[in-house]
């Protein structure tokens, strides 16, 4: 058997996930550890284990001399890098390149020309893929600002052209608003991506957030693999997604102008690895290009779910230039309806990271779920890395069986020892427009689900289940 060496750059559930695909396809998985996570969980997942010095990420996770380096030193073929990172460092992709080590991402040239807002949106716009009106060219100065604002209408959002992880965005509804702000969000912008630049762009009200996945090999083919709404979102941020999306619906000419368009901007660039296309659509379903993520992404597991295809095995044998094993697009067929939330080290009510100890961990899901996760009793969350401990993923044949798999699954899952958002996802679970199909991106800010959550009652009943088990376990 042809067996490939693998070096999963990355942490958390994402590197426990890559380690899973890798042993699917008989490689060789080999994991990172550092410092600050000498039992991380994902080691368990990994076949061999290297050592990567450094006092924080910037030494570590996002060296890439040193990572090439342990990848020469360990006789790596492919580097996989997850989400976050070096995930979308076209530079990264290069320097793998150079090194012979195959990047299992697309490549460098398609991670460029969707790395900024500004000229992912203009390539978009050249291959006729509608666009959010607005400037498709960082904006100099405050007067240019108000200017396009003028022109497109307020409200506007001033978005950072290297944003990501729903940072650097600001909405503006005067010109007044654009004064105040303008600089602020330039600085804000410098400090967190190292680049100012600025875009206007129209503000969609009441937007849905609705993406498409696409995989694509290096032989030219690009196939989708249907949408995802994932509106459900604090700070342009999301904590559910849901596939397919409700407000798509039954609309089936509009699910296929939408993934048809995803698959047209994709072709554009040469996309050759998974990737996402996000659009926003208004109430009006028009849709808009947002940004393309070249990457997995965080919610990939509920397309999966419904479409039966493993993505980051797809990704990986893509990368080395292998057949992905399906025939046409038609072969991608989507059953039933899968949901995420999730699992996040933070307050359920300010909905801040709240970093802290794990001292207890148990689960008890239905059938039909899925948990993608990190999780260990004595894992320290810090604030160095994403608050995201695990994703929940529920799938039924309908959307209401879903809905009902993942209550019960939420049910079941106790972490104690620190803060987490399920108290949240539980009121959102059992709200009537959460489960009505009917919400936008304004869910969280319009019906306020943290406002109904009794935090005590919770952390009460994780703390008697938890002590229930280890008595029964133990006899104490
Ligand atoms: P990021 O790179 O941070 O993910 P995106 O451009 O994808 O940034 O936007 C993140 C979120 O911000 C979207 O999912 C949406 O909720 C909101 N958003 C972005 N652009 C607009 C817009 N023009 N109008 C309304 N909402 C927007
Ligand atoms: P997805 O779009 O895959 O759902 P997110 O937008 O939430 O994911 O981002 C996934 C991860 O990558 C998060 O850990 C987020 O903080 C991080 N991330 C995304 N874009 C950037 C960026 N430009 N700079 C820094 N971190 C980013
Ligand atoms: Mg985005």
């Amino acid at each position: 058997m042809n067996t490939k060496r693998i070096l999963i750059a990355n942490r958390g559930e994402i590197a426990t996930r890559i380690a899973r695909a890798c042993r699917e396809l008989g490689y060789t998985s080999v994991g990172i550890w550092t410092d600050f996570e000498v039992n991380a969980k994902h080691l368990e997942f990994c076949d061999e284990w290297v050592f990567l010095p450094g006092k924080n990420n910037r030494e570590t996770y996002l060296d890439i001399q040193k990572i090439l380096k342990l990848a020469e030193d360990h006789r790596i073929d492919g580097i996989h890098p997850g989400y976050g990172f070096l995930s979308e460092n076209g530079t990264f992709a290069s320097a793998c390149e150079e090194a012979g080590i195959v990047f299992i991402g697309p490549n460098p040239k398609a991670i460029k020309s969707m790395g900024d807002k500004a000229t992912s949106k203009e390539i978009a716009k050249k291959a006729g893929v509608p666009v959010v009106p607005g400037s498709t060219q960082a904006i100099p100065t405050v007067e240019e600002a108000i200017k396009i604002a003028k022109q497109i209408g307020y409200p506007v959002l001033l978005k950072a052209v290297a944003g990501g992880g729903g940072r650097g965005m600001r909405r503006c509804d005067s010109d007044q608003d654009i004064l105040k702000n303008f600089e602020a969000v330039g600085r804000e912008a410098l400090a967190s991506f190292a680049n100012a630049e600025l875009l206007v762009e129209k503000y969609i009200l009441n937007p849905h957030h609705i993406e498409v996945q696409i995989l694509a090999d290096k032989k030219g083919n690009v196939y989708h693999f249907f949408e995802r709404e994932c509106s459900i979102q604090r700070r342009h941020q999301k904590i559910i997604e849901e596939a397919p999306s409700p407000f798509v619906g039954e609309d089936e000419e509009l699910r296929k102008r939408l993934c048809n368009t995803a698959v047209t901007l994709a072709r554009a660039v040469g996309y050759d690895s998974a990737g996402t296309v996000e659009f926003v659509m208004g109430a009006d379903r028009n849709f808009y290009f947002l940004e393309m993520n070249t990457r997995i992404q965080v919610e990939h597991p509920i397309t999966e779910e419904i479409t039966g295809v493993d993505l980051i095995v797809c990704m990986i044998q893509g990368a080395f230039g292998e057949s992905l094993g399906i025939p046409s697009q038609e072969w991608i067929k989507r059953t039933g309806h899968a949901i995420e939330c999730r699992i996040c080290a933070e307050d359920p009510i300010t909905m801040l990271p709240a970093p802290g100890k794990v001292t207890g961990f148990e689960t008890n899901f239905p059938q039909g779920t899925r948990f993608d996760n990190c999780l260990y009793k004595g894992l320290q969350v810090t604030p160095d890395f994403d608050p995201m401990v695990g994703k929940l993923v529920a799938k039924g044949i309908i959307r209401d069986v879903a809905l009902r798999k993942m209550r019960a699954a939420l049910d079941g899952l106790f972490i104690e020892g620190l803060k987490t958002n399920i108290p949240l996802l539980k009121e959102i679970l059992r709200e009537e427009h959460f489960l009505s199909g009917h919400y936008n991106t304004n869910y969280i800010a319009e019906f306020k689900p943290q406002e109904k959550i009794n935090t005590d009652f919770d952390h009460h009943r994780v703390y008697q289940v938890l002590a229930t088990i280890e008595v029964r376990r133990f006899g104490r």
